[in-house]
């Protein structure tokens, strides 16, 4: 039985006080809080096994490495990869677009195109316009509707041609909170021969995830968003794919056999790799995985989308509020809104005076901000550990601060 009430025990930044209040964290967009299991897992690691992978011959670093590569072949289960070799560690979701920009630019050429949607956050747009500036390759966006509703797919049979070589979306906008029909984006893409990049920065964490199954090339994701600790991340690649791309970054680890003059690498993930990788929080990634299978990810899913649609009507009901991107029951667990007459930042900076964390600005989505017609919006998102409470608690706020302004 899925019980936020008795989730919220395991997760010790949460019980806190804010302004003499308790914190309501409704910023989960932008991070998210770490259970029990997932300190523990890194107070282990530290604390006993710490040592670096793949070097060493003694029993540390052999724990090291096992550990680190449990790590590796748990991330690929998570997502459904065919094998762990499809699964490289990065930074985070921006790494690894990062990643797959810059080794498709190598091998990009003018009258190549890159299709992206208007939605994406700046690390799923700023990677490819420096792809697109060093390839000479040109960009084209798939539009959003009417106040960001959807993806105007109307439009996608003009966009998307053989001119195509990557499409790269979000499989959940940070911003409006739609829910992309990824797989169906993924087949297209595969009828004109184009590779395919998938953000899961806001899914991974939220929704099950079978990159089998969506048939993408690419999914990219941080740990941070889901659970785990910051500084960690994956690129999935399906395995031909990923092991095509040049090397990303040289240096330890990611060689076979180095000369003065040249060197040969290893094959994908290794080759993706160079240097000391963060060990530590690949340990702790695979414990918040193990953490949020335990609870179930159609759990959590349907947690978030019935805390979103609350929030969103009790939300619209105030009658001052513009909510942003589709409607209470199509929506993932987010709410993006602004409050007529008060700038976002003032709405965010208020909340705080209540307990209430909310992220205020254009959440590295300028361009969509901009075409939608507003300099910026406020968001609360939701995650596992919030309840119905926390979400009367936001929409009394909302209520007091436009009293307190307007
Ligand atoms: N894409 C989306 C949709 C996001 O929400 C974010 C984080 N806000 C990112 C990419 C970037 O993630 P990170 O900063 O962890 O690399």
């Amino acid at each position: 039985m899925f019980d936020p009430a008795l989730i919220r025990a395991d997760f010790p930044a949460l019980h806190q006080e804010v302004k003499g209040r308790p914190l309501v964290y409704l910023d989960n967009g932008a991070t998210t809080h770490k259970p029990r299991a997932v300190l523990d897992a890194l107070d282990h690691f530290y604390g006993r096994d710490n040592s670096n992978v793949h070097r060493g011959l003694h029993e540390l670093s052999n724990r090291a490495t096992t550990a680190y590569e449990n790590a590796r072949t748990r991330t690929a289960r998570f997502l459904n990869a065919a094998s762990p070799e499809e699964i490289v560690f990065t930074r985070g979701t921006t790494e690894a677009v990062n990643l797959v920009a810059q080794g498709l630019a190598a091998r990009l050429k003018p009258g190549d195109e890159i299709l992206l949607t208007e939605m994406e956050h700046h690390s799923n747009l700023v990677p490819w316009q420096l792809a697109a500036q060093r390839s000479g390759a040109a960009l084209r966006f798939v539009p959003v509707t009417e106040n960001g509703a959807a993806l105007d797919l109307s439009r996608l049979d003009s966009l998307l041609t053989q001119k195509t070589k990557i499409f790269a979306f979000t499989k959940i906008s940070n911003t409006l909170g739609v829910i992309n029909p990824v797989k169906e984006l993924c087949q297209r893409a595969r009828n004109v021969g184009a590779l395919t990049l998938i953000d899961a920065a806001q899914s991974a964490g939220h929704q099950k995830t079978d990159v089998q199954d969506l048939g993408c090339d690419f999914l990219a994701f941080s740990g941070h968003k889901c659970a785990a600790p910051t500084g960690i991340g994956a690129l999935y690649g399906r395995f031909d794919v990923l092991d095509s791309l040049p090397p990303y970054q040289g240096g330890g680890e990611m060689i076979s056999h180095v000369r003065y003059e040249g060197s040969t690498y290893k094959a994908a993930p290794q080759k993706f790799e160079a240097g000391t990788p963060n060990i530590a929080d690949a340990i702790g990634l695979a414990a918040a995985i193990d953490y949020l299978d335990g609870i179930g990810m159609d759990a959590i899913f349907a947690h978030d989308q019935e805390l979103a649609a609350y929030a969103h009507e009790q939300m619209a009901a105030l009658g001052f509020l513009r909510i942003l991107g589709p409607g209470p029951r199509e929506r993932s667990g987010l709410v993006t809104f602004t409050m007529n007459g008060v700038h976002a930042a003032d709405v965010v900076t208020a909340a705080n005076e209540f307990g209430v964390a909310l992220r205020g600005g254009h959440h590295c989505t300028e361009p969509l901000h901009h075409k939608l017609g507003i300099p910026a919006s406020a968001r609360a998102s939701f995650y596992l550990y919030n309840t119905r409470g926390e979400v009367d608690t936001l929409v009394a706020t909302l209520d007091k601060i436009h009293g307190m302004f307007v």
